[in-house]
């Protein structure tokens, strides 16, 4: 079975599950096809990182000047999902690079975030996957990734800090 499948029917069993327990209290006529609809979205959405290869998402080009020294990327926007609570949690990325031999496709950078978060993650992992990432299939020499995120975990539930913003940096090097 496809991972697609798997996680949509994963959803579909909770979702009727939810149905169940409650004595049917919980979808009406007006929500009959929310259960399909919700898992797949998860199934084509919210966890398609699962489905993607990150070195499918990367293409490289010769650094042939040796120039720039650094590259960075702001403002890469992102959604993922805290894997404690299977809530989103959103912000913004910046990553910070010096190339080796080759540079990244430019385009191909916010794909590449894609990959990790559309997962079940933690911001912690998912800028040192970020890092890692670039470095093994970037061939670059050394990286920075910070990300800035609201955890709706932490401002819609719970605590509700609700201007909170975590923010992580991960970094990885090139093994000599
Ligand atoms: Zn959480």
């Amino acid at each position: 079975m496809k991972n697609k499948e798997k996680i949509e029917i994963l959803f579909k069993d909770i979702l009727e599950n939810l149905e169940d327990s409650s004595g049917g209290n919980v979808f009406d006529e007006s929500m009959s096809d929310t259960p399909a609809r919700v898992a797949k979205m998860w199934g084509d959405e919210l966890l398609k990182g699962y489905l993607i290869q990150p070195q499918d998402m990367i293409k490289l080009f010769p650094n042939s000047s040796k120039n720039p020294e650094e590259i960075e990327i702001n403002n890469i926007s992102f959604y993922s999902m805290c894997e404690h609570h299977m809530m989103p949690f959103f912000g913004k990325i910046a990553i910070k690079y010096v190339p080796g031999d080759f540079v990244l496709g430019l385009s191909k950078i916010p794909r590449l975030v894609e990959v990790y978060a559309r997962r079940f993650q933690l911001q912690e992992r998912l800028g040192q996957q970020i890092a890692d990432a670039i470095i093994r299939y970037g061939k670059a020499r050394s990286v920075e990734v910070i990300i800035e995120a609201e955890h709706t975990c932490m401002t819609a539930r719970g605590i509700q800090a609700i201007d909170s913003i975590t923010r992580t940096k991960s970094t990885a090097y090139e093994s000599k």
